[in-house]
């Protein structure tokens, strides 16, 4: 098959359209049979729920090319299981896990043209998400859904070295108690957009988020959970439930635990401990992890020993050991790699 003739190194982040994607409906209770298409718009009543009342979520993973040439895409069945949750949550019917992986599978092989060859540092970025579509004017859930699975090549995340990042404690939140925080729901971005706008505004690459009743825990930033390491080497994540479970910082536990003897926690993490830890990094899809050199609350500094040079030890074998396990370097836990082709 011959690949697109793109700069892999340097498409960057944004949106760039494939070929083909899936596409299923909603209707009567049921969901149809589903099938590519090549049709890249949607056309919705004005009315339609996700318009009016954001009953939209999504899903997001890489699907990439292994050192022996296999397209693969990391533990999707994860993606399926997480999107049931937010569905269920958000009164929509969940699109079935075993049709979620298929439809995945079929839109990447489809564009498999597009998907980056190994090496590259570049990926074919999949963004399954599901919506109401029918007209509802008093607030109600939709009875009609679209399930949709396009894709997009993305260059690599770090350019000439991971740069480790300054983050600041936010004074918006995340994250009600008993509330989204824990789902995958487009409503959870809406609501982040101006405080990561006013952070960048403010010189800051990201924002921490507290607590948001007692503004004393470290939750997560607006997209990636995080990851600390004490000075004696366990690794630490903040325990909540209005995080959202990241599986890529559920992939690093497990290869912190299991691959490299370390000693895990996850617990509720106070913010005033984060004077005490020697690493820190955001864990997601993206960038698998992001270093954070310094964390800055109301104009006081935390700097991590780690320094603003390098991901500290720890976070770079984590890094290491799970980037090898998905390039097929070293042998992955049984399911976690889905080849497509
Ligand atoms: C998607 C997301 C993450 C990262 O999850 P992965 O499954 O690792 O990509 C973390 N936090 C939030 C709020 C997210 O939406």
């Amino acid at each position: 098959m011959e690949k697109q003739n793109l700069d892999w190194a340097n498409i960057g982040f944004g949106y760039r359209k494939t070929d083909y994607r899936y596409v299923s409906n909603y209707k009567n209770g049921a969901w149809d049979e589903g099938a590519l298409t090549t049709e890249d718009t949607i056309t919705l009543t004005e009315c339609a729920c996700v318009f009016q009342y954001a009953q939209t979520c999504f899903e997001g993973l890489k699907a990439y090319t292994t050192e022996n040439g296999h397209i693969v895409a990391f533990r999707p069945d994860l993606n399926a299981d997480r999107m049931e949750n937010t569905a269920k949550r958000l009164e929509m019917p969940a699109f079935p896990k075993e049709r979620f992986v298929e439809a995945v599978t079929q839109v990447v092989a489809a564009n498999a043209s597009f998907v980056p060859p190994y090496g590259s540092g570049a990926s074919l970025y999949v963004r399954p998400f599901l919506f109401g579509t029918d007209a509802v004017l008093g607030v109600k859930p939709s009875t009609e859904f679209q399930f949709r699975v396009f894709t997009s090549p993305v260059g690599p995340y770090f350019q000439g070295g991971a740069r480790p990042i300054t983050i600041r404690v936010s004074d918006f939140d995340r994250a009600a108690p008993h509330g989204t925080g824990h789902i995958k729901a487009g409503l959870n971005y809406a609501m982040s957009l101006h405080a990561i706008v006013d952070a960048h505004n403010q010189g800051f690459d990201e924002n921490l988020y507290l607590d948001a009743a007692t503004r004393t825990y470290v939750e997560e930033t607006g997209g990636a959970n995080f990851i600390f390491v004490t000075k004696d080497n366990t690794v630490v994540t903040p325990k909540s439930d209005s995080i959202l479970p990241s599986i890529t910082r559920r992939s690093l536990l497990y290869v912190a635990e299991h691959y490299l003897g370390l000693k895990t926690e996850e617990r509720p993490v106070p913010f005033t401990e984060v004077n005490d830890f020697a690493e820190c990094g955001l864990c997601g899809t993206a960038a698998v992890v992001s270093p954070v050199g310094k964390i800055v609350d109301h104009g006081r500094e935390i700097c991590l020993p780690s320094g603003m040079e390098k991901m500290g030890p720890i976070t770079q074998k984590l890094y290491d050991t799970l980037t090898g396990i998905q390039m097929g370097h070293i042998e992955a836990p049984e399911g976690w790699i889905h080849v497509i082709k």
